[in-house]
């Protein structure tokens, strides 16, 4: 690998629009702490010195308010570009994905949501790979029981069985692969798609596996958590106001 090479680049979907937060804006562009969500998960790769380029898929309507909230923000000297995402996330990041240079080798694919994932676990996330993983994804372990349960909205949900918690890890972003990997299985899921296959899966590296490559885990970070709901924004601010008292995050 040469040395372009061995630098990563980072797909960011935030082409979503978050629904499960509440009314408003964009989700990526909700504020955590008076800065955007896409901007602290943009700063959040930028921080690493595995990642190189930072390619942002936004709402296909807001391509240049992405590009005016990122230019208003310091993302320190990162070469940042956006596209126009999709109308799934499995098709913004495919997008992404096309608008790295060919001889980048290392690809991460991070979460807008995800705006407080530590520098250490994009450099483990990073270094994995440059190791020979070809996927590798960040995991916790998980705190509560988990059921299989027969989905029935709103009633009684049977119960099928309960996988014994220590196999089970709650899996984060974000998650890295050999380029050559991560182009060749979405390739794929699109042609299946194309041809009324398999729905898209909810991360990457549930298309590697789909197609029968081998993904590894290393060890993610309990603020690396995702803003889905509305609690979740408050833990989030809780969290940088740690950070900004106690290191002038
Ligand atoms: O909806 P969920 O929280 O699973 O979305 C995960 C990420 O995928 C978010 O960062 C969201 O902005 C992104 N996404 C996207 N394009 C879509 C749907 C979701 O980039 N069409």
């Amino acid at each position: 690998m040469n040395a372009t090479a061995a630098v990563a680049a980072a797909v960011v979907p935030a082409a979503g629009r978050g629904e499960r937060l509440g009314p408003g804006a964009p989700k990526a562009l909700r504020e955590l702490g008076g800065v955007p969500l896409l901007v602290h998960a943009v700063r959040a790769l930028a921080r690493s010195r595995a990642v190189g380029l930072v390619v942002v898929a936004a709402p296909a309507d807001g391509v240049a308010e992405v590009v005016g909230l990122l230019d208003s923000h310091g993302l320190d000297g990162k070469d940042v570009r956006v596209v126009a995402g999709g109308a799934t996330r499995q098709e913004s990041v495919r997008l992404g994905l096309a608008a790295i240079p060919a001889d980048v080798e290392i690809v991460l694919v991070h979460d807008a949501a995800r705006p407080l994932v530590p520098v250490e676990v994009v450099d483990a996330v990073a270094a994995a790979v440059r190791a020979g993983a070809e996927a590798v994804v960040p995991a916790v372990p998980l705190a509560d029981t988990v059921k299989r349960v027969e989905p029935n909205r709103g009633g009684p949900e049977p119960v099928l069985d309960t996988p014994d918690r220590a196999t089970l890890r709650a899996v984060q972003t974000p998650q890295g692969f050999r380029r050559e990997t991560l182009a060749e299985v979405h390739e794929k899921a699109l042609t299946e798609e194309a041809a009324g296959g398999l729905p898209p899966v909810t991360d990457d590296a549930g298309l590697v596996e789909r197609f029968g490559g081998r993904v590894v885990v290393v060890p993610g970070h309990e603020e690396a958590f995702k803003v889905t709901r509305p609690l979740d924004l408050v833990l989030a601010e809780a969290v940088l106001a740690r950070r900004r008292a106690s290191d002038g995050y």
